[in-house]
């Protein structure tokens, strides 16, 4: 039995970030800090939510925000300035993702969501998408900063949900950025990378993640290497 780990924004999800659709952090900073920040100052891709909103103040200039009671506050907002924007841009599920996972329903593994959002963040977002209901365990980025930290919550996760004690080398996260491959690497875990999100393939495959792929296409291929 193998217990799958899913990312979400970029491999189930396509990422909304684009000219036209605000980014998350930049509303929450603005709301929360009344700063106006340039998203694109520091990169925050694969980042837990925590971490990428900490980066980000520090980015704007905020002195310690880690102790700054406006970061809580900002965090449980998340989740609203989420459903604004999904409300208003909508949410798209990554070509092929869907198929792949209802293939892996047939077989003996257990899904779950590896992730840097929220909890209730990636809820909205994968209901959103019509794609909650075939995840069973979960570890999101609202307590760490740490992604690789998310790796042993997850398996605890799984003991919980289903009984079983997954050993690490039966555990894999697909993911579409540098910071999967790392996390998985840090975790002990197996990785396969896809690059359906911000990094191509070349640059994915230099931080020699164990298996990539450029999309989710050819499905076959990615089930032998996941189960
Ligand atoms: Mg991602």
């Amino acid at each position: 039995m193998k217990l799958l780990l899913f990312d979400i924004d970029g491999i189930l999800l396509k990422n909304i970030h684009s000219k036209s659709v605000p980014s998350v952090s930049k509303i929450l900073i603005k709301k929360h800090f009344g700063v106006e920040i340039d998203p694109k100052k520091v990169y925050v891709s694969g980042m837990t939510d925590r971490g990428a909103l900490i980066a980000r103040l520090k980015g704007a200039g905020i002195k310690n925000p880690e102790n700054d009671p406006r970061l809580e506050v900002a965090i449980k907002d998340f989740v609203n300035v989420t459903k604004e924007l999904i409300d208003e841009h909508g949410v798209e599920q990554v070509e092929g993702v869907e198929e792949l996972l209802k293939k892996l329903q047939n077989e003996k593994v257990v899904l779950g969501v590896l992730t840097g959002n929220t909890p209730d963040r990636a809820k909205l977002k994968l209901e959103s998408a019509n794609l909650w209901h075939y995840f069973k365990v979960g570890a999101f980025g609202h307590n760490t900063v740490v992604r690789s930290e998310l790796v042993a919550i997850a398996i605890k996760d799984a003991k919980e949900k289903t009984g079983i004690s997954f050993k690490k080398k039966d555990v894999f996260i697909i993911g579409d950025t540098i910071r999967d491959i790392q996390c998985a690497r840090e975790g002990g875990v197996k990785v396969v990378a896809v690059a359906t999100g911000k990094e191509d393939l070349e640059t994915l495959k230099k931080e020699k993640p164990d298996f990539a792929f450029r999309d989710f296409n050819d499905i076959d291929s990615i089930i032998q290497v996941l189960v």
